[in-house]
């Protein structure tokens, strides 16, 4: 099991489950949208997942028409996206998780804006 809140702690959340795989992306939507160089993010189901405080303290934002990038908008903390046409996964973003397992990342995406400083196996 995973639990996780965003920095004021107004939204928390539980994952009943493990989380299976752990994604960099260097890509320049994650980079601006976490404000770091790159999104450290977990693919959950859906169904797994549940908003267990300050549901109403979300909000989403479509960059893009297919994706919504869902924060905080009392603090301004990433929590998850997800795909339009993928309504049953959500990516959580790892950075807010506070117990449970995480593990190492498998991926990384977008390696072409990952700075140059930066040496991560795989
Ligand atoms: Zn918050
Ligand atoms: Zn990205």
């Amino acid at each position: 099991m995973i639990e996780g809140q965003c920095l004021c702690g107004s939204v928390s959340y539980i994952y009943h489950a493990e989380l299976e795989k752990t994604i960099l992306c260097y890509c320049q939507h994650c980079q601006r949208a976490q404000g770091t160089m790159c999104g450290w993010n977990s693919p959950v189901d859906k169904n797994k997942f549940e908003i267990v405080r300050g549901i109403k303290y979300l909000k989403e934002y479509f960059h893009s028409p297919n994706k919504a990038r869902v924060f905080c908008q009392e603090c301004g903390s990433p929590i998850y996206s997800y795909r339009v046409d993928l309504p049953d996964i959500v990516r959580l973003r790892l950075g807010t998780v506070t117990q449970g397992h995480i593990p190492a990342p498998v991926e990384q995406a977008f390696i072409q804006y990952r700075p140059v400083f930066m040496k991560v196996e795989g």
